[in-house]
């Protein structure tokens, strides 16, 4: 190749000011991490973290699932990966005068492959930009779509240019440019045939597109740093360095620290600050790739209410960017401020309101503001806005039921629950600002061991005269049944627990109750963000199973089954926790219970997915094996089970809130009635209470009718 064309000397000079340019804003992002006061170790279980590369990362595993937009991206991915061997091999062949990879043994099949994927690539990214302008799916809501289309183009254009460089060598009769092996390139040759082997113009033009090509690869990696493309580098690590712990475990705050920190900066719990939150916090919010996967599956979202767990992270982001990296931000949807009355408000600019800002009511309904709106929101208000009540909204926070859908959507593992519980318990424990019915609940658990505020010695009524022993008086027991406050209290909850204590005892297993010495298990406190009684609970209960040599525990509240499982143990309690409907599920495989087929129930029935204990803990199967197996029922699935379950409201201590129209509960029942179903089942108590009351607020008693899978067991169980 001509020296004048391949200068080394610019390349180089090109290449310095390409790096210097974005070492320093990836050192400002390192900074930004760096000034992240919550300590996080994410270095345990490497093979785990591998495995997690492996699925995520270079398999695509969570992107494939949504067929059209995975394909297209892992078509742009796997062909950048192969393509990054041609961009490197463009570079040393220019560095290195007179040395071509044609040289070396396998450069043919390495040059077909290259090619290959280039024509993939351009149909991912056709397929992309197909996606983005004319399908343009509801969950781009409050994207940067202009920044999308950017990139899109970008990536095209220094592709192109790249492949016309290999086609005016292979024009030109260039031996090194490998033509037999690279068709699509071959086919490109043809374009310029006409201007005649080895002329002038031939090598012009592939200068041009070699500098081009070269010029636009180095740019892009200057952008990259300042946009949200920043996930191409940042999702390798956001995957290897994910949360290893059980997914359902919070993280456990060392209250002790926090009392006795010497620094001020670390007297507050959660996160109240953008810098209160850790270093992989932070790395969450670079690697957003404003997909609007999470928004699109999110209960409250899709109920009009103010969150979005899109817009959650990014705002967040744009506020780190605004307050840790000297104001940059590269573009602003923190628009939350509060207006005088309180009430919020949001501004917008766009297409539909040019040249003006426009004041629009904060609860953030998205179907009446157009897309372009949301993405060009600004600052209303000048000066540092706070983290909370500024820039994310109290309201925002409070409406999460922390079901965990957005964070089982994402296809880079952000993790949107365990910051919108930091905020909160912010929230709760420096500043006291809850909603009312929520500290309501809160003083109950403190004052009665229950959220519901009855007296703690009715805690055992629920079993008088079914014949249920106490752990007290029965040390042996090889089960201990952990009640929970809603089926101990709860009228309607019961049926729950005596429907288990019937299969149960008919089963002949051998099981006690703790009666007035069980207590809450802390999670509504923790979910609402009272760390503090969240772990006094904790430390009480744990203390009281260890009393009585506790290890095996039946839980028919999901809550319960997923504190016991995987939060207990950061207080030393380990269990073999079992939930009522594997309890029932193995009874049922095993024998030790059967089914009256003259009891047949003729329903056809819809199993609703507790979030605890489905997306949590991956308990699909047990539940459904159950109903399959139950005389008569004929079982349908929602257009929303199992990991994509829709949450019937009440998680996150959300049982304990009022909610706006429309309610998530209410959705729900309608998806329900959507199928044939006549009956549902549910298998916690808060997801009873809450069909319950979408059933009954609705009217449609007549129609469809709820119960727990223990009681249709229950009801069809063989008498001995
Ligand atoms: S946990 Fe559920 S309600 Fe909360 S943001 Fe995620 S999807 Fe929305
Ligand atoms: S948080 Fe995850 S799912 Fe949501 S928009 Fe960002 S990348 Fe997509």
């Amino acid at each position: 190749m001509p020296t004048a064309i391949l200068s080394p000397i610019a390349l180089v000079a090109l290449a310095s000011v390409s790096l210097a340019t974005t070492g320093r804003r990836w050192w400002q992002l390192l900074g930004m991490m760096r000034r992240s006061r919550l300590p996080e170790r994410r270095l345990d279980d490497l093979p785990g973290r591998l495995r997690a590369f492996f699925v995520y990362v270079l398999a695509q595993g969570r992107l494939l699932r949504w067929p059209y937009a995975g394909i297209l991206h892992a078509l742009i991915f796997w062909g950048f990966v192969v393509l990054l061997t041609a961009i490197v091999q463009g570079i040393v062949e220019a560095l290195w005068q007179g040395f071509h990879f044609n040289q070396l043994p396998g450069s043919g099949a390495l040059a077909f492959l290259q090619d290959t994927f280039f024509f993939l690539v351009i149909c991912g990214i056709a397929m992309a930009l197909f996606n983005r302008l004319v399908i343009n799916p509801a969950r781009f809501r409050g994207s940067h779509r202009g920044d999308a289309i950017l990139i899109l183009v970008w990536i095209g254009g220094l592709l192109t240019c790249m492949e016309l460089n290999y086609a005016t060598r292979i024009a030109e009769g260039a031996p090194e440019a490998v033509g037999q092996w690279r068709p699509v390139a071959a086919a490109l040759s043809s374009i310029f045939r006409p201007l005649g082997t080895s002329s002038e113009a031939l090598i012009v033009l592939h200068g041009i597109f070699f500098w081009v090509h070269l010029t636009l690869v180095f740019g892009f990696l200057v952008y990259l740093g300042y946009s949200k493309h920043l996930h191409i580098v940042t999702a390798v690590f956001n995957v290897f360095f994910k949360n290893q712990r059980p997914k359902g475990a919070l993280r456990t705050v060392d209250l002790e620290a926090v009392m006795n920190a010497e620094d001020e900066a670390d007297q507050h719990f959660g996160a109240g600050a953008i810098e209160h939150f850790s270093w992989k916090d932070m790395l969450d919010l670079y690697t957003c790739t404003e997909c609007g996967r999470c928004q699109t599956h999110c209960p409250a979202y899709n109920t009009g209410k103010v969150l979005s767990p899109k817009t959650l992270i990014t705002d967040l982001r744009d506020h780190a960017y605004e307050n840790l990296a000297g104001g940059f931000a590269a573009t602003t949807h923190a628009a939350h401020p509060v207006g005088e009355d309180g009430e919020p408000v949001m501004w917008v600019t766009g297409d539909r309101h040019p040249g003006t800002l426009q004041e629009l009511p904060g609860h953030f309904q998205p179907s009446w503001i157009a897309p372009d709106d949301v993405s060009t929101a600004v600052q209303a208000n000048d000066g540092e806005r706070p983290l909370l009540g500024g820039t994310i909204l109290e309201d925002t926070l409070w409406a999460c039921t922390t079901c965990g859908a957005c964070m089982d959507q994402c296809p880079v593992l952000i993790d949107h629950v365990p910051k919108i519980l930091d905020m909160r318990r912010h929230l709760v424990l420096d500043e006291s600002r809850l909603p009312r019915q929520a500290e309501t609940a809160l003083r109950n658990i403190e004052s009665v061991a229950n959220p519901y505020g009855l007296s703690h010695q009715s805690r055992a009524d629920w079993a008088q005269d079914l014949g249920v022993q106490f752990a007290a008086d029965k040390p042996d027991a090889e089960y201990l049944y952990w009640v929970g406050c809603a089926a101990s209290f709860d009228e309607r909850a019961r049926t729950i627990s005596t429907a288990l204590v019937k299969i149960l005892q008919a089963a002949g297993v051998d099981f006690a109750i703790l009666g007035t010495e069980e207590k809450c298990s802390g999670d509504p406190a923790r979910r609402i963000g009272n760390e503090y009684l969240f772990q006094e609970r904790a430390k009480e209960n744990v203390e009281v199973l260890r009393r009585h040599n506790v290890r095996k525990i039946i839980a028919s509240c999901p809550h319960c089954f997923n504190t016991f499982a995987n939060e207990y143990r950061d207080f030393g309690g380990e269990y073999e926790v079992i939930h009522h409907t594997q309890m029932i599920d193995t009874l049922l495989k095993s024998g030790r219970i059967t089914l009256d087929d003259t009891k047949a129930q003729r329903e056809t029935i819809t199993y609703h997915d507790s979030c605890y204990i489905g997306r949590w803990n991956d308990i699909f199967a047990p539940p459904r094996d159950i109903l399959e197996r139950i005389p008569g029922l004929r079982v349908v699935e929602m257009a929303r089970s199992k990991s994509e379950g829709m949450c019937c409201g009440a998680g996150g201590g959300r049982m304990w809130m009022e909610e706006g129209q429309p309610r998530v509960n209410h959705r729900r029942v309608q998806q329900a009635l959507d199928t044939d179903a006549t009956k549902v089942a549910t298998a916690c108590p808060f997801c009873l209470a809450m069909f319950d009351e979408g059933i009954s607020a609705k009217q449609l008693g007549e129609r469809i009718a709820v119960d727990d899978v223990a009681v249709y067991v229950a009801r069809a169980l063989k008498e001995s």
